[in-house]
């Protein structure tokens, strides 16, 4: 039985490690953090009494791969489906708005449900339509290197549309401007999630903490079939032989009974390892990150009518209900993310008195969380420096959502990244 240490215990590594541990390897999984689960974790919060996740994490129905790894663990239960895609926006004067497809009838109901956005004019919807029917045969590798924004804007679409539509669509896919997103990225996800099916363009939502949702049962899994997850121990070092890993310092201990290894960290994590290639280690320092801003907010005598909004034109992107409390997310948020906790707060309030009428007699309480480093910026620059899975290194391999994958920086993105891996590893062993 040949064994792969596993370094990282967010998406990437746990994926990487069920499907390791399917294929008859022995795992060992070492994470730096004393809770697993990376970038998408939960944490007790003891004031509330209560596990909140560190953000909103969605999940759409093209993320394929993230589906069979979540089937494979058992996670599916836990989560929400739509049965066709619909999404609730309100504007700055908090009239509604609704992307909504009917059930059956694919592509025509989605067709139908931009067809009735009513968010931007009838001339509108028919450039959007237009757009999209130019889209279908589009091959994303072959277009030429330019941001979003410039993209739509040579593809006719005027700023309402983009505003109104695009942009909603590009920040929460990719978190970030789209003076600074790659045109062929957007293209990409675009075609998977609207041109392969019904389902794709679906939104799933964790009807659970993230925690339950997948950590849990990913550590069951694992364990069941002989793997071992140990948290709180950081890989600092690691010594190569004759072109092989052999050995890695952790802040605990030598691990040197393995036959592989697979990092699945971060690319901000890559330099502070001590030992790897000069090769990654420029790679990764080339790697620029985006934020999130996560406002969970404590409401009385409010109920939201759809379980979440998108805001158009709005500093607040997105949001979630809750039930007892809502959830605040403002992508892309670097331009305000070190304001002091008071002012950020109150732009929150501010653009919710307007949007969805929550005044200050609503809010019982809050809890803000920045991610300073919540997803890779997919500007072409940085798409282009990508490493792959396979290293110069024999026995050492990459993942991570920063891995080259040709998504952005995703739950889709890590675990694909997660098959990669594997399922280079498996060909080592074969060739
Ligand atoms: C607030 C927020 C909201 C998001 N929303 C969405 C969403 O709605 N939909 C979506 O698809 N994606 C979303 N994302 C992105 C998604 O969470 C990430 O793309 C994904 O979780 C990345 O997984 P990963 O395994 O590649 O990396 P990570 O989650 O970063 O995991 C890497 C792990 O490696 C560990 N590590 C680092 N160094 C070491 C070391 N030396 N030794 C041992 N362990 C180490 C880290 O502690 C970490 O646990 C969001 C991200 C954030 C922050």
């Amino acid at each position: 039985m040949k064994k792969c240490l596993i370094v990282g215990g967010g998406f990437a590594g746990l994926a990487a490690a069920v499907y390791l541990s399917k294929q008859n390897f022995l795992v060992e999984l070492i994470e730096a953090s004393p809770k697993l689960g990376g970038k998408a974790y939960s944490f007790f919060d003891s004031k509330r009494n209560s596990i909140l996740d560190n953000g909103q994490h969605i999940l759409m129905g093209c993320y394929k791969e993230t589906l069979n790894f979540l089937n494979i663990i058992n996670s599916e239960n836990n989560l929400t489906f739509q049965k066709s895609l619909k999404v609730s926006y309100i504007d700055r004067k908090g009239i509604s708005h609704q992307l909504k497809a009917a059930k059956y009838f694919y592509p025509i109901n989605l067709l139908i449900a931009i067809l009735k956005y009513s968010a931007v004019s009838i001339k509108e919807r028919i450039s959007i339509i237009k757009f999209c029917a130019k889209l279908i045969f589009i091959n994303p590798t072959k277009m030429r290197d330019e941001s979003v924004s410039e993209w739509l804007k040579s593809e006719g679409q005027n700023e309402n549309v983009i505003k109104s539509f695009w942009e909603i669509i590009a920040v929460g896919a990719l978190n970030c401007s789209s003076d600074d997103a790659s045109s062929k990225i957007f293209a990409k996800i675009l075609k998977q999630m609207f041109f392969t099916g019904n389902f794709s363009s679906t939104i799933i939502i964790p009807s659970t903490d993230l925690s339950k949702m997948y950590c849990e049962n990913a550590l069951k899994y694992i364990t069941d079939f002989g793997g071992n997850i140990l948290t709180s121990e950081s890989a600092n070092e690691i010594v190569i032989k004759s072109n092989k890993v052999v050995s890695v310092k952790t802040n605990k201990r030598e691990i040197d009974d393995f036959d592989f290894i697979l990092f699945a960290v971060p690319s901000h994590a890559i330099p502070k390892i001590k030992g790897l290639p000069e090769s990654i280690i420029d790679i990764a320092n080339k790697i620029k990150y985006s934020s999130i801003l996560t406002f969970h907010i404590w409401v009385k005598d409010f109920k939201m009518k759809n379980p979440f909004i998108g805001l158009i034109n709005s500093q607040v992107h997105w949001v979630f209900d809750h039930g007892e409390y809502i959830t605040i997310v403002i992508s892309h948020a670097d331009s305000i993310i070190n304001y002091d906790e008071t002012t950020l707060f109150n732009i929150v309030k501010s653009e919710l008195k307007k949007y969805i009428n929550l005044t200050d007699a609503n809010i019982i309480d809050y809890k803000k969380i920045k991610e300073k480093r919540a997803t890779f910026v997919p500007s072409t620059e940085i798409l282009l420096k990508r490493p792959s899975s396979n290293t110069e290194i024999a026995n050492l391999f990459l993942a991570g959502d920063w891995i080259n994958t040709g998504l952005p920086s995703t739950i889709e993105g890590a675990v694909v990244s997660a098959k990669i891996a594997t399922d280079s590893i498996i060909q080592t062993i074969k060739s």
